[in-house]
């Protein structure tokens, strides 16, 4: 199946040294041999490989989210440059939405009325109220980033809301999660990602222990479900609850993090490389690799590698245990990256295995509530 979301590395490097960060901090350490920016004749030519697959492809929309490192980095020029060249490669009949994703420190009013006027969305990676955030998300010399990422959610939740796309902000169970909820709510956003923290058998998560009972993380997002499903007022999207109650309701994920739906994302490093999720690189080093690169080789080239292959299988990846779970087509195994251990490669269940099951259970629980109410 055809790719349909490019992530550009734009800029390799980041201004910020969160402790959380799965690029720099995990297994994969293959940043450090990629230049710092996307060049030009590489922006050029992958603009040409994204026109070449939509257009073989026969595709109406393909998204392209411009990454990081942090891509604001990258500077006005070149950010202007993957955008106007990516849209002009591309023949009529596909449209090409672009997105941002940057951790706003230096998301400011010039930058901002760049993104408003080429029409990118902006989604900012922040992990609610000042302790919170500050925990993780600081520069190199131990200062917080809250107060200036604050500052830039305040344009996005005023006179630039119609370019916010959401925010992503990673759980850290040490946080309250109705503090950390509120703290995100402020500003507004359209959609809320919250993001388990990378890691696998090898490498658990931070304090969860995979082969025991205790289940930190579905405790932590029930406690926000039950505060956002019973609200009496739409807030705001919380991606991973919708894609899961979509799922319960038969319909197909939008997202790799639950569900059998395949991947369709590709990933284009500063050096022109084409990989696999970045997420991979939790994993171990090496792990996102395809050894393609955009100068050389078609985006289809990628789509015959047995790694691509196995991520849009759906049901024949998954291990016998979530085979034989009655919760697999819902769950799908959970994050690709949740299942590697070193000895049976993607293999597992996810390492989130009791988490996702008990988070599942209680939102198809609620909803099986509601519609035998609806019913009455
Ligand atoms: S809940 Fe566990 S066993 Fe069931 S599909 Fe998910 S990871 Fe697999």
């Amino acid at each position: 199946m055809a790719f349909q979301q490019f992530i550009l590395k734009v800029h390799s490097r980041c201004d910020l040294a969160c402790r959380h960060c799965y690029i720099y901090e995990m297994a994969d350490q293959s940043w450090r041999g990629q230049p710092r920016r996307m060049s030009p004749a590489i922006i050029e030519r992958t603009g040409e490989r994204i026109a070449e697959h939509a257009r073989q492809h026969d595709l109406d929309t393909v998204e392209v989210i411009l990454h990081g490192g942090e891509p604001l980095l990258a500077g006005a020029d070149t950010i202007s440059h993957v955008v106007r060249t990516t849209r002009g490669a591309m023949e009529t009949g596909t449209r090409v939405n672009v997105g941002i994703q940057t951790n706003g420190v230096r998301l400011d009013e010039a930058y901002l009325s760049l993104l408003e006027n080429l029409d990118i969305r902006v989604g900012v990676s922040f992990d609610g109220y000042e302790e919170a955030h500050d925990r993780h998300r600081r520069h190199a010399d131990g200062r917080g980033s809250y107060s200036e990422v604050r500052v830039a959610l305040q344009r996005l939740a005023g006179p630039y809301h119609a370019i916010f796309s959401g925010i992503l902000c990673t759980i850290d169970i040490r946080n309250d999660p109705l503090a950390t909820f509120e703290a995100l709510l402020e500003f507004d956003p359209p959609a809320i990602d919250f993001l388990l923290p990378h890691g696998n058998w090898d490498a658990p998560p931070p304090f969860l222990d995979p082969r025991g009972a205790a289940t930190p993380y579905a405790d932590w997002l029930i406690t926000i479900f039950d505060r956002w499903y019973g609200s009496s007022s739409h807030e705001t999207e919380v991606r991973l609850f919708t894609e899961i109650m979509r799922l319960l309701a038969g319909k197909a994920s939008r997202t790799e993090s639950v569900g059998l739906s395949p991947v369709r994302m590709a990933v284009v490093e500063t050096n022109g490389s084409i990989q696999q999720s970045d997420i991979l690189k939790s994993s171990y080093h090496g792990a996102p690799e395809t050894r393609l690169n955009v100068l050389s080789d078609p985006f289809d080239a990628a789509l015959l590698l047995p790694s691509i292959a196995a991520r849009q299988i759906g049901l024949d990846a998954l291990s016998a245990a979530c085979t034989a779970c009655d919760l697999r087509a819902v769950c799908g195994g959970g994050q690709y990256a949740h299942r590697y251990s070193a000895a049976a490669g993607f293999g597992e269940p996810s390492v989130y295995c009791r988490d996702l099951y008990r988070l599942i259970s209680h939102i198809r629980s609620r909803m099986t509530g509601d519609l035998a109410r609806l019913r009455e």
